[in-house]
């Protein structure tokens, strides 16, 4: 027999390992859709319709080239509904001399995949997944021995290594980032372009009557789905984000607006994080913009750090540290998360604005993700496993290998400070700056205590005076310890009082 090459779900690239050196005459492409990786955490509807309606057109892209493609249905009856059952069942079917599958993009799943050799008697090879910049091995030998890494140096490696956005040996504009520059509000009447919305098509909109049938009780809107789900297609929203939105994408990254859930933003990271986009493609697009006068560098620098960085940082993190790293929690929290975050009302505004938008889209952008969502999670001492298995539920670019140090590590320090010097806890002031949530809100951004006070305030307040002894040995920790300890201390109790009520509250 020929070789048995499974692609799973969020692999859906043409160039993807497990087919490289395919033998059409001889080789199956295993694709499963299971009810396992739907429902492990409850994926939004949109997420799910995302990545099944990709494999189905991915498939019917390998079989137009004449690929055998052995596709099991999610509503196929004999589905065992697990990977390993339904490779079992495949080997069964075909008899292979091998099974060629390619490294994924979760813990549990690669756990599940090294069983399958001795549960099928057929030798396995699982292939380093190529599609990411930095190996796995050289992030490795990048992360030994150090204390703690920061994503800032990774990236200078990175940038030469590649030699995006290089001068020589220097990087372009003489500076490596362009942050500082980064950090405007959006002006008043100031209207993003929309990005380019995909309508569904047959395929996509049979995968939604199956979602909808099968996972319809899951958090999150269906209709108005309008994500990527080929590579053409991926390539289109690609070339409309570099051509209406890289111009000002680096200005506005971290503003935040009522009515504007996308900004300037790319919504790429679906189609990158299923196989629809190559990563240097994106890469080099942004570079070329600059090098053509079309986007200033603080944009192309902002948007190629947050690929060539983050998105390689944040995987190497993942595979070095797990699976112990999913279990830690340096800050002892272990509050459940409360009801607001699946759409239950809130009277903060910025909470409501972030989690209808997340409802209906399935995307929140990231300053939205660690300042309002990220934030409120990390003041309040949600517990770990909770928060991080809402944000891989809900967003449509979540898999665990992304979405993992992103929450645990960035937002809400429960590594201990691993990935970032210090805890992303902010008051209500940063929200009130980057965004407009606060006016219109019930709540005043300016108060601390009394009626109106903003939670995000004395939770703040609460949260330094609740780990001031943690904190004491990190300087970058200094300036709010200081604060704390030159108010009033009657005001400190005030707000921690304010504090304890309203998360006694939040529990009851
Ligand atoms: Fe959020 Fe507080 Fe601003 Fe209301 S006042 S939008 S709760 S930060």
């Amino acid at each position: 027999g020929g070789a048995l090459r499974v692609v799973l779900g969020d692999q859906c690239a043409r160039d993807i390992a497990a087919l490289r050196d395919l033998d059409p005459a001889r080789d199956t492409v295993l694709m499963m859709e299971v009810q396992e990786e739907c429902t492990y955490v409850p994926h939004h509807p949109q997420k799910i319709v995302l990545v099944l309606s990709a494999m189905r057109h991915f498939a019917r892209a390998l079989a137009a080239r004449g690929v055998r493609v052995d596709h099991v249905r999610l509503d196929d009856p004999a589905n065992t509904h697990g990977f390993r059952g339904e490779v079992l069942r495949a080997v069964a079917r075909h008899r292979p001399a091998r099974i060629v599958a390619t490294h994924p993009g979760e813990w549990r799943v690669l756990e599940d995949m090294r069983g399958w050799e001795a549960a099928s008697g057929v030798p396995v090879e699982i292939r380093e997944d190529a599609r990411f910049l930095c190996p796995l091995p050289r992030f490795r030998a990048w992360a030994e021995g150090r204390k703690s890494y920061r994503m800032e140096f990774f990236y200078r490696e990175m940038r030469r290594m590649t030699g995006l956005l290089m001068e020589g040996d220097a990087p372009a504009g003489g500076q490596w980032n362009f942050d500082a520059e980064n950090r405007s509000a959006l002006p008043e009447g100031m209207a993003p372009p929309p990005p380019p919305r995909f309508a569904p098509d047959g395929i996509t909109r049979e995968v939604m009557a199956l979602v909808a049938a099968r996972f319809g009780a899951h958090f999150g809107a269906l209709e108005g789905f309008a994500w990527p789900v080929t590579a053409r297609d991926a390539r289109a929203a690609l070339d409309a984000f570099i051509r209406d939105r890289l111009p000002r994408f680096g200005d506005y990254q971290d503003a935040m607006a009522a009515g504007q859930p996308t900004l300037f933003h790319s919504l790429v990271s679906t189609s990158l994080n299923i196989g629809l986009l190559d990563p240097m493609e994106a890469c080099r697009g942004a570079e070329q913009a600059w090098r053509d006068g079309h986007a200033p560098l603080n944009a192309a620098e902002g948007f190629i750090r947050q690929i060539l960085g983050w998105r390689e940082y944040v995987r190497g993190i993942y595979w070095h540290l797990m699976p112990g790293y999913a279990a830690e929690n340096a800050l002892g929290a272990g509050r459940p998360l409360p009801a607001f975050y699946w759409g239950a009302p809130t009277s903060m505004r910025c909470m409501a604005e972030a989690v209808a938008q997340t409802r209906d889209l399935a995307y929140a952008h990231h300053i939205q993700r660690l300042m309002v969502t990220g934030n409120f999670a990390l003041l309040a001492g949600i517990a770990p496993a909770e928060i991080n298995a809402w944000y891989l539920a809900v967003y449509a670019d979540a898999f665990e290998w992304v979405a993992l140090p992103n929450t645990h590590g960035m937002a809400i320090h429960a590594d201990g400070g691993l990935m970032a010097s210090k805890p992303y806890a902010a008051s209500a002031a940063y929200i009130n700056r980057m965004s407009d949530y606060c006016r219109g809100c019930a709540h005043d951004p300016k108060q601390a205590t009394g009626p109106r006070a903003c939670p995000f305030n004395f939770l703040y307040w609460d949260f330094i005076a609740r780990h001031a002894d943690r904190f004491a040995a990190n300087p970058r920790m200094a300036l709010p310890l200081r604060s704390l300890a030159r108010m009033d201390p009657r005001n400190v109790a005030a707000m921690r009082a304010e504090a304890g009520r309203f998360l006694a509250a939040l529990d009851g």
